[in-house]
C-alpha cells in the first residue's frame, strides 16, 4: 500500500476535495481547470456561490508564495460569475478562516454573494 502523508489522508476526508472530484454532487456554476464553482447547498442570499481549488488548501493560513496566484484566478472567475448571474453591480466575496472567523470546512472557499441588499458590519 502506497505511503500516505497525513496532508493527504486528511485530504480524502475532506468534503470539497469529494466536491472537486465529483464524488459528491453539487449544483455547478462553473469550472476551470483549478477551479470549481457550485451553489451552497444552504444559500444566505438568493445568489450564494462558492468557489474552490481543485487542490486542497485548508485556509488563507496555508497561502504561500508557492500557491497565492490561485487566489487571483479565484477573484477573476468570481468577476466572471457575478456577470452571469446578474449581480455584478451589487455582490460580497468572503473568505472566512478558521473556527472564530466561521470557517466550517477547511478547504479554502470564496463565497459570493448577492441579491439582496447586504449589511454591514456583517455577524
Ligand atoms: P464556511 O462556513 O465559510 O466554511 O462555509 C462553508 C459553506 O459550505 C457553508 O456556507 C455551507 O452551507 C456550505 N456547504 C456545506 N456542505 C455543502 C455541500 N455539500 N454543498 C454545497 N455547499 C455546502
Ligand atoms: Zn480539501
Amino acid at each position: 500500500m502506497k505511503f500516505l502523508a497525513n496532508k493527504e489522508r486528511g485530504n480524502m476526508d475532506c468534503l470539497f476535495c469529494k466536491i472537486a472530484k465529483k464524488e459528491i454532487p453539487s449544483s455547478v456554476v462553473a469550472e476551470t481547470d483549478n477551479l470549481l464553482a457550485f451553489r451552497d447547498i444552504e444559500p444566505q442570499a438568493p445568489v450564494h456561490i462558492l468557489i474552490i481549488p481543485k487542490k486542497h488548501i485548508s485556509s488563507t493560513k496555508e497561502l504561500s508564495k508557492l500557491n497565492v496566484e490561485i487566489l487571483g484566478e479565484m477573484a477573476l472567475l468570481a468577476s466572471e460569475i457575478c456577470k452571469q448571474e446578474n449581480i455584478e453591480d451589487g455582490n460580497r466575496w468572503i473568505i472566512n478562516t478558521g473556527a472564530e472567523g466561521g470557517q466550517t470546512v477547511f478547504h479554502i472557499h470564496l463565497h459570493i454573494l448577492g441579491g439582496r441588499t447586504m449589511q454591514w458590519p456583517p455577524g
